[in-house]
Order: structure tokens, then C-alpha cells, then sequence
């Protein structure tokens, strides 16, 4: 059954249209990649999916769970069940791990609390006695940030994950990190977008498309989205040279 349904979505900044058409759909326990060249407005759809200030599209529908949400606050969208991870991981000064980690908890029960933590931490490959009592600021490595902010997904239980180059400026433990998440996730049958230029996270996705200039070109297998993209898009540095 289909989760989330993208339909010619249009959304300009400042007169420039930057997705022309975007249109795709997400069903439950699916990781679905969107790749493309930088600047290709990637990130700007994860914003409009997630309902920031000054991301309203002029025309077409976003669709999640059978409902029109495009008029719906970036917090009400995050009560149906949508989740953002931005390309950078948040710094929160004064914040400490224990803190950060708690906010979306429902629970007041200190031991259940305790425990949730643990076991997300766990899924990231970090050490609660190390790292809770620890700031999410500076001090932290951005593959640290990057971790403890997955965490912090597992946390919310989204129904749809959006992951904006979760690999971007992480290092190699912290890849396997994410794809464990991602499988976490699969399992309880979330659906993810997985935005990613990296060939080692394109293999944890079931279905890929390519975006050039604000829409999808071409939809498949991953691994033939990433040969097309590697061999037809790189030397085309403008929209209006794109040949699809
Ligand atoms: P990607 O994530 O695929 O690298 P982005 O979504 O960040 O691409 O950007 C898409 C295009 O939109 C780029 O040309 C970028 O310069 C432009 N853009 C993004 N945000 C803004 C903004 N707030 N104001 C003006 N232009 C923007
Ligand atoms: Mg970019
Ligand atoms: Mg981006």
C-alpha cells in the first residue's frame, strides 16, 4: 500500500523554479533513493515534504497516508508520523545526550525511559555510560552528532523517514551505523528516502531515482540509476543540457 505519494509537485524560490514536477511514490518498508547532481533540489524537497517555513508548493500534491498534507504545519506533519534527518547533524548547546534523546519520549517512567535509550543508543553503536550524561554540541564528533541524531529518529517510531545524505562527513563505522537504522526501520515498516550520492548506501535501497533540475528523469533498480547517473549525467552541468 502506498505511504506517501508525490504528484507534480512545483515549488519556487525567489521566482526560480526549483522542483518542476517532482513525482514518485513510497510504499510501507521501502527505501527509496533519490540521487542526482548537486544543486538538483534534493534537499529542497525534503524540505517541502517536511513543511518548512517558505517551502509551500505553488502546484500539485503531496500525499501521505491517503491525506492532502501540503497545507499542514511542519509540526503536524511530524504528529502523522514524518521525520526529517538534516545533511548536517544538530549541535544543541547545553544540551546533553540523556536530554536530546528524551524530548519525543511519551513516556514518563523512568526505567522505560532508560531502557528506550539504551536500546536506540545501541542501534548506533554507542555507549549510554559514556556518551548520556555527555553535551550534543562541539565537543561531539559530527559522526558522534550524526549517530546520536539517528538515535533519535529510532526514538520518534516515524512512519516516513526522510535522510538527507546521512552519509555526508561520517566515517566509515558511522555508514554501517546508518545502514542499520535504515534495516531497523525497513523491519518495522517505515518507508525512507534516502537522498545519497554514496554507492555503499544505494545498496540498502529497493528502488533509486535520478533528479536533475528539480524533477526525477529516470526511476529503477539502484544500481542501474547509479551507472545511468555516472555515465550520462556528470558531464551535463546545466538543466537545459540535460537530454534525459
Ligand atoms: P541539492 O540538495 O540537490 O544539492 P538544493 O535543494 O540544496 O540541491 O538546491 C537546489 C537549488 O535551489 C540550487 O540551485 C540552490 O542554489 C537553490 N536554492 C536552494 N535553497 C535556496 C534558497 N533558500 N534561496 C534561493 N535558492 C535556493
Ligand atoms: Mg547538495
Ligand atoms: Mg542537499
Amino acid at each position: 500500500s502506498k505511504l506517501l505519494e508525490i504528484k507534480d509537485l512545483h515549488l519556487k524560490i525567489n521566482e526560480a523554479e526549483i522542483l518542476r514536477g517532482m513525482e514518485f511514490s513510497l510504499a510501507k518498508g521501502e527505501v527509496f533513493a533519490l540521487i542526482g547532481p548537486n544543486g538538483c533540489g534534493k534537499s529542497t524537497f525534503a524540505y517541502t515534504l517536511m513543511g518548512l517555513n517558505n517551502y509551500q508548493p505553488q502546484s500539485g500534491e503531496m500525499i501521505f497516508k491517503g491525506e492532502k498534507i501540503n497545507d499542514l504545519k511542519i509540526n503536524q506533519r511530524a504528529q502523522r508520523g514524518i521525520t526529517l534527518a538534516w545533511q548536517e547533524p544538530a549541535r544543541y548547546q547545553g544540551v546533553t545526550v540523556r536530554e536530546f534523546l528524551s524530548l519525543g519520549l511519551k513516556s514518563r517512567d523512568k526505567e522505560v525511559t532508560e531502557n528506550k535509550l539504551r536500546e536506540a543508543l545501541d542501534q548506533v553503536a554507542i555507549n549510554p555510560a559514556q556518551y548520556l550524561d555527555r553535551f550534543v554540541d562541539r565537543s561531539l564528533s559530527g559522526g558522534e552528532r550524526k549517530r546520536i541524531e539517528l538515535a533519535s529518529l529510532i526514538l520518534m517510531e516515524p512512519e516516513c523517514i526522510i535522510l538527507d545524505e546521512p552519509d555526508s562527513g561520517v566515517d566509515i563505522v558511522a555508514l554501517n551505523n546508518i545502514a542499520n537504522v535504515i534495516n531497523y526501520f525497513k523491519k518495522s515498516g517505515s518507508g525512507i528516502l534516502l537522498i545519497t550520492h554514496s554507492e555503499e548506501m544505494l545498496e540498502y535501497a529497493d528502488r533509486a531515482a535520478l533528479v536533475c533540475a528539480g524533477e526525477i528523469i529516470r526511476e529503477g533498480a539502484p544500481s542501474a540509476i547509479s551507472d545511468y547517473f555516472k555515465s550520462f549525467c556528470f558531464p551535463c552541468a546545466k538543466a537545459e543540457d540535460c537530454e534525459k
